[in-house]
């Protein structure tokens, strides 16, 4: 910090000492300029009163020492007389000396004892006063020769002063000599004094303002020192600040990329099925939302192709939903591997899997693609002990020919599904205009199916069950049918699917139930006698927890007895329904008597289908088909027919049309068969009609 202190005294000393040594000298200088002038003065007024006394023996001296040896002169009366009468001027004065001399320059008078005759020509005091003007010089510490004798160490003033005639002319010069000493010496000590008094005036004034200056100096450091504390509080704060800034920064950092990993999570899932990790149907609509736009704008077209596996159903009812998901995923992943010319691929939920192919040229490339897709299923899929054997069917519809909105070509898709399932399974289907006036039928025929029961539309038809061996009637299946004024004759695999999926079902199947009774008890009633009925049981009927009361129900208000029942349910039903076991057991404990129907079908497995309350399995129709011409069917049929043999379970055939289905079925030991070889499901009168006569 500048340090005032300092540089005031430093400055202050310097100003002090230039201050006493300028004004110490002038002061001396004009003392004794003024002293001089006084002395001169004196000189001046003591000359005149020498002049005037002495004006008579001047005259004479000046004139006659003219030519005169000054050694002569000197001794003269004349001189003698005028030294006796200097010198009693001279008395009591400061006057020590007086030198006369001519107009030449020549000492013609001493008031010492000093010689006459020196010439003063030379002297710049006798030349100037020789032209009339008087000058003076002192000389300090000088030694002079007085009429007292030599006086040492003395300070003289020496006046030159014109000595004037008559006439006013020149014609000498006086030289006063005057011992100044005590002036001069009195001089001196007012100088030392004045001097000393400036200066110590000054260093008092130093003083104070050191004072001053060393408290302003104190306050400054003070200040200085707050000011420095403030600036070290301040770096201290700001540092804290930047480092707490630096921290919730960092923070900050760490919380936005926090947030982004969670938004780009939150982005994956809203885009993602979780489970495949396909795309999902919000990714689907907007891809196809904005390849619709894109299409439209290159005058291209695309098409959009919805694929349902077919067995999922039942893997997911028999299985359990871990080993559905399993499949579900392992289902994705070969879409994804197998099938070359898909643009985007899409679960939707559930087992429907959809996808989009853009830049579509011809209808043969997207059928190249959905060939792809059900040649995808032809290998099976093998979850750890399970192989399942699955086929998936694909609905096909084109942009902009079928559709050009996101909702109508999803819905045409879908709907060419549904033809395509209908077809068969592992199978594909492009969609016409046809199949959505087949859904609104379907819409319609719902409809219609509501008011069916009540308007007595349905009726119960019969199909003959016969034993193998001997072809004698055993029972018999009851099949509802549907005989609609608007739609005609309704076959049950058209509206049965319909029931299930409106909830119809279970009214449906309860009055099929009911009015078999009846006929069976009816005919019995009447002599005809049928030894065994089978009803068709829907998940929906069963999974109703007063199904069984409202089947005992049935049992006792039309007579039935239980052993002349048997009820049939396929594996998915048995599967699907939560403590089936327990339900079955207490049908059986009622003694009614269990078939599974569609047997090959379904996914049980051994150990499960031992545990099962049932006594007969129906081999499904698929199967029976195959005899002859297919042999993994004849197979699968062999296999049945020794596990229902190991197991003890009776064992029926259903789709028997041929004789040659017959007789292989008798050959490996099946007890029964059903089908249109031994009669089609006929009218309850019909049946009796055809079986009251023994054949
Ligand atoms: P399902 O229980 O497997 O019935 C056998 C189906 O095969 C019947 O078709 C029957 O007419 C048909 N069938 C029998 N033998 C032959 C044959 O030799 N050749 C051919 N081509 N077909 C044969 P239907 O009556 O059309 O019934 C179809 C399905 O509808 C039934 O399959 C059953 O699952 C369901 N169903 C029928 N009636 C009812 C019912 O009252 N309740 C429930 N829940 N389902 C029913
Ligand atoms: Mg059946
Ligand atoms: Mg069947």
């Amino acid at each position: 910090m500048f340090n005032l202190s300092r540089y005031f005294s430093t400055v202050s000393f310097i100003l002090i000492v230039l201050a006493a040594g300028v004004l110490g000298p002038l002061y001396q200088k004009l003392s004794l300029q003024q002293m001089q002038d006084l002395a001169e003065g004196r000189n001046l007024a003591m000359a005149q009163v020498f002049q005037n006394s002495l004006r008579d023996s001047l005259d004479t001296l000046m004139s006659d020492s003219v030519g005169q040896n000054p050694e002569f002169l000197m001794g003269s009366e004349e001189v003698r007389r005028l030294r006796a009468e200097v010198l009693g001027l001279m008395h009591n004065t400061a006057i020590v000396k007086i030198k006369i001399y001519n107009r030449l320059g020549n000492t013609v008078f001493t008031s010492d004892v000093g010689k006459a005759g020196d010439s003063s020509l030379g002297n710049p005091g006798f030349r100037s006063a020789i032209t009339g003007a008087v000058s003076s010089n002192l000389t300090h510490r000088d030694s002079i020769d007085s009429f007292e004798g030599t006086q040492a160490e003395v300070d003289i003033l020496a006046s030159y002063i014109p000595i004037r005639g008559k006439d006013q002319s020149v014609e000498g010069v006086f030289e006063l000599y005057q011992n100044v000493t005590p002036f001069v010496v009195q001089l001196n000590r007012n100088m030392w004094m004045v001097t000393g008094g400036v200066a110590l005036v000054f260093a008092a004034l130093y003083f104070m303002q050191f004072l001053v200056v060393r408290r302003a100096q104190g306050i400054l450091e003070d200040q200085e020192g707050r000011i420095s504390a403030a600036c070290d509080t301040l770096e201290i704060q700001v540092e804290a600040r930047t480092d707490e800034l630096k921290r919730t920064n960092t923070q900050l950092e760490g919380e936005i990329a926090e947030r982004r990993q969670a938004q780009s999570k939150l982005n994956y899932l809203a885009y993602h099925d979780p489970l495949t990790g396909l795309s999902n149907r919000r990714s689907f609509i907007e891809r196809l939302e904005e390849s619709l736009r894109e299409s439209a704008r290159r005058d291209e077209r695309l098409a959009v192709l919805f694929i349902d596996l077919d067995q999922f159903k039942q893997v997911n009812d028999s299985l359990g939903h871990g080993v559905g998901d399993e499949l579900l995923i392992s289902v994705a992943a070969r879409l994804s591997e197998h099938v070359r010319l898909i643009d985007m691929l899409a679960r939707l939920g559930g087992d429907e899997f959809i996808c989009l192919m853009e830049g579509v040229r011809g209808e043969d490339e997207v059928e190249i693609l959905a060939r792809e897709i059900v040649g995808a299923f032809e290998l099976p899929f093998v979850l750890g002990d399970h192989e399942l054997y699955l086929s998936a069917s694909v609905g096909i519809c084109l942009a902009p020919e079928d559709g050009n909105s996101v909702l109508d070509l999803m819905r045409n898709a879908d709907t060419a599904m549904y033809r395509a399932k209908a077809a068969g399974r592992g199978n594909f289907h492009f969609y016409t205009p046809e199949m959505t006036r087949d859904a609104q039928e379907r819409i319609r025929m719902e409809n219609l199916l509501r008011r069916a029961l009540d308007n007595g539309e349905l009726s119960v038809h019969l199909q003959p069950q016969v034993e193998t061996r001997s072809g004698r009637l055993v029972g018999a299946e009851a099949l509802v049918r549907w005989n609609s004024p608007e739609l005609g004759l309704v076959m049950p695999m058209r509206f049965i699917p319909l029931a299930e999926d409106s909830g119809l079902i279970v009214g449906l199947g309860n009055w099929v139930l009911r009015e078999t009774c009846r006929q069976v008890m009816q005919w019995r009633k009447s002599g005809f006698e049928l030894p065994q009925v089978s009803v068709n049981l829907s998940v929906k009927q069963l999974e109703r927890p007063e199904f069984i009361d409202v089947l005992t129900r049935i049992l006792e208000e039309t007579g039935m007895d239980a052993p002349s029942l048997k009820l049939e349910l396929t594996e998915s039903v048995v599967m699907a329904v939560g403590q089936s076991f327990e339900l079955l057991e207490r049908l059986r404990d009622l003694g009614i008597r269990l078939s599974l129907d569609d047997f090959g079908t379904g996914y049980s497995s051994l150990s499960y289908l031992k545990m099962l309350p049932v006594q007969q399995l129906k081999i499904d129709k698929s199967f029976v088909d195959g005899i002859g011409k297919n042999s993994g069917d004849e197979a699968i049929i062999r296999t049945v027919m020794e596990l229902a043999r190991s197991l003890d379970f009776e064992v029926i055939a259903e789709g028997v049309e041929t004789v040659e289905q017959s007789e292989f079925l008798q050959r490996l030991g099946c007890d029964q068969l059903q089908g249109h070889l031994h009669g089609k499901a006929m009218p309850a009168p019909e049946f009796r009609a055809r079986w009251s006569i023994p054949s």
